[in-house]
């Protein structure tokens, strides 16, 4: 396997913006598996650079590497399982994330000292300790100015 849409390791990982170690590591967990060539290197094909880049997209999702093979060769029920269980932690951080900087626009006005001298603040901090941030406020900022 020596024809010109080949990449050695060390080019693989220029052209995946990642270091080799990362793509060897992947490697020795099961994850990829380059072909070799007939002197016994290592050697990424099209098909092999993009298991690698559908690795690195899931990684920036938050899977774990170990979620990751679960994924590769899980049932299909384990992978539903996965996925759906992933979805719910992302709507849970965009909640907190939406409610996040609702409570920071609302500091940006606010003119209370502290928070329990505005209504608006303990709101948000009450929803956010209650758990239920998703409509209301991040975690204390307690004193200004
Ligand atoms: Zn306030």
């Amino acid at each position: 396997m020596t024809t010109a849409n080949v990449l050695r390791i060390g080019d693989a990982a220029v052209c995946l913006g990642i270091a080799a170690h990362v793509l060897r590591h992947w490697e020795s967990v099961g994850l990829l598996a380059p072909p070799r060539s007939p002197s016994g290197h290592r050697v990424y094909d099209e098909r092999t650079l993009d298991q690698a880049r559908l690795i690195r997209t899931l990684q920036r999702t938050g899977l774990s590497l170990a979620q990751i093979r679960h994924l590769a060769i899980g049932t299909h029920d384990d992978r539903i399982t996965l996925i759906a269980n992933k979805r719910g932690e992302i709507r849970a951080n965009i909640a907190l994330l939406r409610a996040t900087d609702r409570f920071l626009e609302h500091v940006l006005e606010c003119r209370h000292r502290i928070v329990a001298e505005c209504a608006e603040c303990s709101k948000l901090v009450a929803g956010y300790e209650q758990g239920s941030v998703g409509e209301s406020g991040p975690p204390g900022l307690l004193l200004r100015r």
